[in-house]
């Protein structure tokens, strides 16, 4: 398996043949290259969300936690004192549920079916927002890039 940093070399290695590849057909604006950089980066490193230690897990945990716990924090429906107490408690359940969640090394996020879903996604995401399909090409060749070096080639 390879760690974090190869991922994104393989990742960033496959984007630039792939890209090479198309330039000649495909003119990316500079908003388009800074979002499918970004997208490219992610998706690279992205299926290893499911080991408990890489860089990957942690730093969702932390984002998503934290993102909670300000997001109840400053927009319930309460009095300051309990917005502050269910920020709280928003923080403390999603670190806990999300370290408690029971993932299967190198199980769904390592699979085709799973970059079949993020690219979906994050094409919804693009067209609707910028009309772009360039971070989801790029999320694509990230996911791709790390399932080829992981040596992952299962459906689902
Ligand atoms: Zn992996």
């Amino acid at each position: 398996m390879g760690d974090f940093s190869e991922h994104v070399l393989f990742g960033m290695l496959s984007a630039s043949v792939a890209f090479y590849l198309v330039s000649d057909f495909v003119n990316l604006t500079g908003a388009e290259t800074v979002m499918a950089g970004t997208m490219l980066f992610i998706g690279s490193v992205l299926p290893d969300i499911d080991h408990k230690n890489s860089y990957v897990h942690r730093a969702a945990k932390a984002t998503l936690s934290i993102s909670t716990g300000i997001f109840l924090a400053l927009l319930a429906p309460f009095g300051v004192k309990d917005r502050f107490l269910l920020g709280m408690a928003g923080f403390t359940a999603v670190y806990i549920g999300f370290s408690m969640l029971k993932m299967k090394h190198r199980g769904f996020t390592h699979s085709i079916l799973f970059a079949f879903t993020v690219t979906m996604l994050v094409a919804a995401f693009g067209l609707y927002s910028a009309s772009t399909l360039a971070p989801a090409v790029a999320v694509m060749l990230g996911i791709s890039s790390h399932l080829i070096l992981d040596g992952e080639f299962k459906l689902r």
